[in-house]
């Protein structure tokens, strides 16, 4: 087996950006999962991944020669309060690979080990939060939608503490990279503006190649970043995502959705939603997620101030005629999103007002958020009754049905486009948990394996899987996703 050839630009950057480290071995490395296809796209041989050498790369114990193991440094505003020193403090970056397309995605351990950004933490990673990770982000990918991806997840052999003893484990992570706009104002909020150039400059070669070419690329590398955020929080508006913690340092600047913690999809439509059991004000709800996101946003624009123009007011400027992008960014995708999950091929005026209609009936009447755009997709008569009030949805759907006819599309056509635009399957929570329950309590994994089976093909009707599209029942809800970190 050839070994990855690990090609690490982040560790060339200065000093200061980072820690070297190494991550902690663990006593008994057992494999969980490869994801052979991603292993592939990045050059790596899934058998040897899997095998003995493999495996003890996976979990820290081995370090390949050509990886420079670190642990990055960001701070970040958490909940809304600035914490000027965060960083890695329980994940660690093992290098770079260029994948078969040429891009350049990094490769990090989570729960490898306590680094100099540990703080009180044990630099570890419980299995439960592992598997959710692995769960959620590859559906994610699935979906379309842009997100760091799980290369594989091992368990270590070790319990960590957390409110029990819980197995650990560590997740393979791999991102487009795995900058924040905490790692931003790391640099800024300690008055380093060549830091704060020096990683822009690295952004901007690494993510957004084209702004480098524009008349003012500090300015095109925002809004470059305003645009992929803005398009980012609409995808997830659109398949009923909660992320539950977008601090600024869970906000990557590629725009991929990053550290899945305390994340769901919601059930039923409920636009207030908040599954975090930290986030007791909601500000993380699911309908303020472009608003923080736009929040989140402000806080980058700060940090490049000194880079933007010569003189503060100046600067002010430039980031707030960027920063007048968010909206109507995200709007776009948004309602072009809405229009294609209901089906409308042309744009016509009232279709957001229909839409919206939609969605109203559905949070009064709670009807469950992916069930009735999917039936809606299968023109499944029994969709009506997802609705407490199933006449709230006969009178939406009389508009919709005359919308649709003057469209005069081909009715197969709209069907297909519908069906790609509807997931049938989700990461339902008490799903997840199941999971999770079966691989704490008895160590059996063929649960999370037969989910993320699913899970891969979220748009695809799998005879015999009917059940995974189930709401939860009663006993079965879960009303509160802990950070369990
Ligand atoms: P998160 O909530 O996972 O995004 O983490 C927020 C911050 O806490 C980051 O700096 C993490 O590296 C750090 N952190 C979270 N859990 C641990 C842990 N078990 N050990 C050390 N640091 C941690
Ligand atoms: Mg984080």
């Amino acid at each position: 087996m050839v070994r990855p050839p690990f090609d690490n630009s982040y560790a060339r950057l200065p000093d200061r950006f980072f820690a070297r480290v190494v991550p902690t071995p663990v006593p008994a490395p057992r494999l969980i999962r490869v994801n052979a296809p991603l292993a592939a796209d990045l050059g790596l041989d899934p058998e040897w991944l899997a095998g003995e050498e493999g495996v003890q790369v996976l979990a820290g114990n081995r370090v390949l020669e050509t990886s420079e193991p670190i642990a990055t440094a960001y701070a970040g505003h958490q909940f809304g309060n600035f914490v000027p020193q965060l960083g890695d403090g329980r994940a660690i970056l093992l290098g770079e690979l260029v994948d078969r397309r040429g891009i350049r995605r990094d490769v990090q351990l989570k729960g490898a080990g306590r680094t100099p950004y540990s703080r009180g933490g044990d630099g570890r990673a419980a299995v439960g939060p592992v598997l959710r990770e692995y769960l959620v982000s590859e559906t994610m990918h699935a979906l379309g939608i842009p997100t760091t991806r799980a290369l594989a997840a091992v368990t270590t052999g070790d319990q960590v503490r957390r409110d029990t003893m819980l197995p650990g484990a560590v997740l393979a992570r791999v991102a487009s990279s795995h900058i924040r706009v905490g790692t931003f104002q790391f640099f800024a909020s300690r008055g380093d503006v060549e830091g704060v150039r020096t990683l822009a400059d690295h952004v901007i070669a690494r993510h957004y190649p084209d702004a480098a070419q524009a008349e003012r690329p500090y300015r095109a590398l925002l809004e470059s970043v305003i645009r992929a955020q803005a398009e980012l929080i609409a995808q997830w508006l659109l398949v009923g995502f909660i992320h539950g913690v977008m601090n600024t340092d869970n906000s990557s600047v590629a725009g991929e959705t990053i550290d899945y913690g305390p994340c769901a999809f919601m059930d039923e439509y409920d636009p207030q939603a908040v599954f975090s059991s930290i986030d007791s004000y909601g500000r993380y709800a699911y309908s303020n997620q472009p608003a923080i996101a736009e929040w989140n946003l402000v806080r980058l624009a700060e940090c490049l101030l000194p880079l933007l123009a010569d003189d503060t007011k100046a600067g002010a400027a430039e980031a707030n005629e960027a920063l007048d992008l968010f909206a109507p960014a995200f709007e776009r995708a948004y309602q072009a999103g809405l229009r294609r999950k209901l089906g409308l091929l042309t744009e016509r005026d009232g279709d957001i007002e229909l839409a919206q209609g939609l969605l109203l009936a559905m949070a009064t009447n709670m009807a469950d958020f992916t069930n009735t755009f999917r039936r809606l997709s299968e023109d499944d008569p029994s969709v009506r009754s997802l609705f407490t009030d199933p006449a709230a949805f006969d009178e939406w759907a009389a508009r919709w049905r005359q919308r649709l006819e003057e469209e005069q599309s081909d009715p197969a056509a709209r069907r297909a486009a519908m069906l790609a635009a509807n997931p049938a399957f989700i990461p339902r929570n008490h799903r997840v948990e199941a999971v999770i329950r079966a691989a704490v309590d008895r160590d059996d994994f063929a649960p999370f394996e037969e989910l993320l089976a699913v899970l891969s093909r979220p748009f695809d009707s799998q005879p015999g899987f009917e059940h995974y599209q189930d709401p939860p029942a009663a006993h079965e809800r879960v009303h509160a996703t802990f950070c369990g970190t």
